[in-house]
């Protein structure tokens, strides 16, 4: 089976990165009913993981359901999570995967009575799992939010939460691997008054906030908060 037909490449990964990826996935007879299981390196929750070393020191890392994922079906919304029918943590099979959110797999959990494992880890009072933190700060490096409200409001958890992963008061297993004063700089980029004034502008002239988001690559909240708040003089 060839998996890397164009049109399972809707992130455009290289080919070489493609062929790496499928090598480390055992995909059975009956591809459809039966799980691909991810054959290498696996993380703390038990999910897949694979990194693409693109020359640069900084390494991609994805999760591998969710590199599929993207693959099949190109970029997922920001803070959705890629989730399994099937249950099976190293399955990358596409036909098992389904986007949901944060709280839809906490109710799935529920129903399925694994809460207590998604929420894992050492803390048994943790809301978000360790791949949940994972996401998040990977995610403040690659400028997906931008402020500490936006991760809030996805993952459902408060404010403290957040800050006392930042200030590496908690989850420290994780955040080591970040420079967390460099992610709290890009959590603050503020908006200046230049940019607070063509966004109202163009808000004005009739584009939707999803276009503003695009068009200055700016969170949902923070297109509010500009249209919104009173330029400052
Ligand atoms: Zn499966």
């Amino acid at each position: 089976m060839n998996t890397t037909l164009p049109h399972y490449n809707q992130l455009n990964f290289p080919d070489n990165v493609l062929s790496n990826f499928w090598k480390k996935v055992n995909i059975p007879k009956d591809y459809v009913k039966d799980c691909w299981l991810w054959t290498a390196a696996l993380n703390i929750d038990g999910y897949g993981v694979f990194s693409i070393n693109d020359g640069t020191p900084k390494r991609q890392h994805y999760r591998s359901h969710r590199f599929v994922y993207q693959s099949y079906f190109g970029k997922i919304t920001n803070g959705l999570l890629v989730c399994h029918t099937c249950d099976i943590r190293n399955c990358v099979n596409p036909h098992h995967l389904f986007l949901g959110t944060i709280q839809q797999n906490n109710l799935d959990c529920d129903n399925k009575n694994r809460r207590s494992h998604l929420s894992g880890d050492d803390l048994p009072n943790t809301i978000i799992s360790d791949s949940q933190v994972e996401d998040i700060l990977e995610d403040i490096l690659n400028n997906k939010y931008n402020s500490v409200q936006d991760i809030c409001s996805i993952y459902d958890v408060g404010l403290i939460t957040i800050w006392d992963i930042l200030y590496g008061k908690t989850r420290k297993d994780i955040s080591k691997f970040y420079d967390l004063s460099v992610l709290k700089i890009k959590l603050s980029a503020r908006i200046n008054n230049d940019e607070l004034i063509l966004i109202k502008n163009d808000f004005n002239a009739g584009f939707s906030i999803p276009q503003l988001m695009k068009k200055y690559n700016r969170s949902r909240y923070q297109i509010n908060y500009s249209i919104y708040k009173r330029t400052v003089k």
